[in-house]
């Protein structure tokens, strides 16, 4: 479809287009509708495909109460399960950290994202929130003005387009949003060298712990997700295929990483998920461009090493939706700047300890003295997280909050 076809289409409207239907733009709908503001999500999957996709599963306290605050949060109530303790597993053997009862003594809850996503989508429908689903977003027109359009494509095809005050963009990292972004907009991109194999087991979870394994041969992780799935993931080579291991290799080599012969076999089962991957950190700056608007993973990007994405998107969505609210309802100027200034922020600070858990959880195998220098220092930083109090608040406070 060109431009010149989109636009001899009709528009429709809204105050705010919100693209994408996942943590963020589902908060973000129902939080904008609750107050009475005009919005539409335009959603590429379709309905049935939405609360399918398995991701995320730890939520953060801050996350957990923003959730509850809205009245979003009777699912998570209902199934989610507290979580407070991690273990960590290296040649030097392994030690617990209660981070429950350290640091602001908060919890995660562990409830799968995609349950998340439709508890979301079934109250925004619920309450009269509108939504076309199979609605791929192109690009966002004149953002820089006061009447941006959005040129879509519905599913069979047929150009749509929509007009609105203001877009926001919650369409991840690959979306529309990000594509229509003006030259100015500065993009920080760090490549952390390092991919995982992210799996997803039909096997209870094999520890009461999130498990960290640092080893010669890469990283293990385990995490919690239902009594039935467990998340598991393996440092893989950069440009491994997700299906280049059988499901008894995968077992075999996470038994060797946790050293299951030491500390306790896993749990086995069938490998129902596989995603590969690349750890890096990006984010957009400023988050507000005219009339477009961005969060969740459409504004940063923030690898799975500390489980920061989905709580940031749901935190984003909340101080979107009041700097809106203040906007269109109180026409309150500067509140949209002031969303930038106060997303960033807790943007960097997510970025800096999710960069921080990579340094600590992968070893530097090389034989070189700069490797022996990186590794001897990843070796002290773990020990003084075994050792030192003040090191555990720390570490506590920003593993569970945001
Ligand atoms: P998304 O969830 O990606 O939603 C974007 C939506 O936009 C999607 O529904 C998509 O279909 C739609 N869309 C995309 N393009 C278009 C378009 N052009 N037009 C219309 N719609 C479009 N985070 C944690 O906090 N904890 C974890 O434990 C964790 N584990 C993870 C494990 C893995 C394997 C992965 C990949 C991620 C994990 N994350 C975790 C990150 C977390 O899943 C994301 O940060 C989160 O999904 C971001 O939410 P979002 O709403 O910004 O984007």
């Amino acid at each position: 479809m060109t431009e010149r076809q989109n636009s001899s289409v009709r528009p429709e409207s809204a105050a705010v287009v919100i693209l994408g239907a996942g943590p963020a733009g589902l908060t973000l709908g129902n939080l904008l509708h609750a107050h009475g503001i005009d919005c539409v999500v335009l959603e590429r999957a379709e309905r049935a495909a939405l609360g399918t996709r398995a991701r995320a599963g730890f939520l953060a306290a801050n996350t957990v109460r923003t959730l509850e605050r809205h009245g979003l949060a009777d699912g998570l109530r209902r199934d989610g399960r507290p979580h407070g303790v991690c273990e960590f597993r290296t040649d030097d053997g392994r030690f617990r950290l209660d981070y429950g009862s350290l640091g602001h003594r908060e919890q995660h809850t562990v409830y799968p994202q995609q349950d998340l996503v439709a508890d979301l989508l079934a109250h925004y429908l619920d309450t009269g929130g509108r939504i076309a689903f199979g609605t791929e977003a192109l690009a966002v027109h004149d953002a820089d003005g006061t009447r941006p359009t959005v040129s879509a494509r519905d599913a069979h095809g047929r150009p749509t387009r929509w007009r609105a005050r203001y877009v926001a963009g919650c369409d991840g990292r690959h979306g529309a949003a990000r594509r229509s972004l003006p030259p100015s907009a500065l993009r920080h991109h760090r490549d952390h060298g390092v991919s995982w194999l992210g799996l997803l087991a039909q096997a209870p979870p094999s520890l009461d712990a999130v498990g960290y394994a640092t080893h010669r041969g890469g990283f293990a992780g385990h995490m919690a997700r239902t009594p039935e799935v467990t998340r598991y993931y393996l440092q893989c080579d950069r440009g491994t295929p997700a299906d280049s291991w059988t499901d008894e290799q995968v077992w075999d080599l996470l038994d060797l990483r946790m050293r299951a012969a030491e500390h306790g076999p896993l749990r086995r089962g069938g490998i129902i998920g596989r995603t590969v991957v690349d750890l890096c950190s990006d984010v957009v700056e400023p988050l507000r461009h005219g009339s477009l608007l961005l969060a969740g993973d459409a504004a940063s990007l923030v690898s799975p090493s500390a489980a920061k994405g989905a709580n940031l998107a749901v935190l984003e969505a909340e101080l979107l939706a009041e700097a809106l609210v203040d906007d269109l309802a109180h026409g309150e100027p500067g509140a949209l700047e002031q969303y930038s200034r106060r997303g960033l922020a807790r943007i960097w600070r997510a970025q800096e300890f999710s960069h921080w858990m990579i340094r600590l959880l992968h070893t530097d195998p090389g034989t070189d003295g700069e490797s022996f220098f990186h590794e001897s220092m990843r070796r002290s930083r773990l020990e003084s997280l075994r050792t030192s109090r003040a090191h555990q608040d720390w570490f506590a406070e920003n593993y569970v909050g945001v």
